[in-house]
């Protein structure tokens, strides 16, 4: 099948190699020379160095471990490696409210119960997230409503935020999708007009910056992920972030087991999960802070280079970010355009693939309100007892986000690293113009 449409496009492709192809081949910065053969049939890759991948910790970290084994105690509460940590993380973030967690999902757990969000209450979000995003609005016994997303970025559509807005609705989730913070004075704005709590899901954008100001500083409260595959990690932990007098100190209580340990001795007033972080880990997040401003400059600069080199390339769509704004690039977010190629997504990511360019075919299988738990309403042992008991008619079968949707069909993720170094990007951009110009129509 993918052959024959190769075939019965050759002729248009070949017309094009010799002339207005190869006009627009030559303007391109570092015109392609050697072969346009593909890698695939045997031609030259366009990538000849092996992906580089960074030495991501060692002599900062092992110290400041060190320093937590002497200690007597590796409890969190007013102990030396958390007090490093929360000094270190304002100088990012000026918080006032700073609580250490076990993870991303903890993190806006705790942002969630501390929003004082109720059984049926509504909370808009992405479908293009991590699951993270929406366990703790379940486990609150909340419902994720969920918003469509701009095609470029896969952030939130306020337009269509706007739209899902009911009587029911308490809070937005905005995810900043790969470390793109996107539309976050618009999204405060209505947040302000329908008196609903803006909560940013910062877990793949530590050092990303809006308009010149972090983020994390224009919701109510910020949650970040350690996880592994983030930026800067301790294998799995998370932060929740807070200047809100309010909500602030009950991030301590519902990332503490309900107690107020501000105010001691207390009885638990709240359910709240143990979702502590250990001194060893407040050691080692406290020394990956320190690699933070370097690691986020180099992605930054590395994923704007990879745009810059592919912005108008025919078949391909580029990650747009705005030049007033950092993304972090926890990934680069490339998109297919498939009336522009004669082969689908899978053919072109094995073509880059054997050039040396290792783009992702997909990103989710699917949207979070396609996954299964969803689609039958089955959260807890089979039940999802709000909507039993009549507290939201939510149908997750009824969903309609159509640029979700495309993204997730269309999207080949990039995953820039900070060893990365702009002969390497150039290179995968050649490997990408050399397929996509193989396979344009
Ligand atoms: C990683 C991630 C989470 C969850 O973080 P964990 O530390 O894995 O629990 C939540 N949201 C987004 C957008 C993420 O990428």
């Amino acid at each position: 099948m993918r052959g024959m449409a190769a075939n019965q496009n050759l002729t248009r492709r070949q017309f094009i190699a010799t002339s207005a192809g190869a006009l627009a081949a030559s303007q391109l910065p570092g015109a392609e020379s050697a072969s346009d053969k593909l890698a695939l049939d045997g031609g030259e890759k366009a990538v000849a160095q092996k992906m580089p991948t960074a030495k991501r910790w060692g002599e900062p970290e092992l110290q400041q471990l060190g320093e937590a084994v002497k200690q007597d105690s590796l409890y969190y509460w007013k102990n030396k490696q958390t007090t490093l940590l929360t000094e270190r993380l304002q100088k990012f973030y000026p918080h006032k409210f700073i609580q250490p967690c076990s993870s991303g999902s903890a993190a806006l757990h705790i942002a969630v119960a501390a929003a004082g969000i109720a059984p049926g209450d509504e909370v808009i979000t992405s479908g293009i997230t991590d699951i993270g995003t929406v366990i703790g609005v379940l486990f609150q016994n909340a419902v994720p409503v969920f918003a469509d997303l701009e095609p470029a970025t896969g952030c939130l559509d306020p337009v269509d935020v706007e739209r899902k807005i009911t009587p029911k609705t308490r809070a937005i989730i905005a995810v900043h999708l790969a470390g793109n913070p996107r539309r976050l004075a618009e999204l405060k704005q209505i947040a302000e007009a329908h008196k609903l709590i803006l909560i940013e899901d910062c877990a793949q954008a530590w050092g990303a910056l809006y308009r010149g100001k972090p983020v994390s500083t224009f919701g109510e409260i910020g949650c970040f992920s350690l996880q592994d595959s983030k930026q800067i990690t301790c294998g799995d932990g998370g932060i929740a972030m807070s200047s809100h007098e309010t909500f602030g100190p009950l991030l301590t209580k519902f990332g503490d087991k309900g107690t107020n340990r501000f105010n001691p001795p207390d009885t638990a007033t709240a359910l709240g999960a143990n979702y502590r972080m250990s001194e060893l880990h407040a050691a080692f997040v406290a020394a990956q802070l320190t690699r933070l401003e370097d690691i986020v400059t180099k992605r930054s600069r590395l994923g704007n280079l990879l745009t810059a080199e592919l912005v108008g390339v025919r078949g391909f769509a580029t990650h747009l970010v705005d030049s007033e704004d950092r993304c972090s690039y926890w990934f680069y977010l490339a998109r297919l355009v498939p009336n522009e190629l004669s082969c689908d997504r899978a053919q072109f990511t094995k073509a880059l693939a054997a050039e040396g360019a290792s783009f992702s075919n997909g990103y989710i299988a699917t949207p979070v309100y396609g996954m299964p738990m969803f689609q039958k309403h089955a959260f807890f042992a089979g039940h999802w007892p709000i909507r039993e008991l009549g507290l939201t008619a939510m149908d997750y079968t009824k969903v309609l986000c159509p640029v979700t949707e495309e993204i997730l069909k269309t999207c080949m993720l990039f995953r820039v690293n900070e060893a990365m170094d702009e002969d390497y990007i150039r290179a995968v951009a050649r490997a990408v113009r050399k397929v996509a110009k193989h396979y344009a129509v």
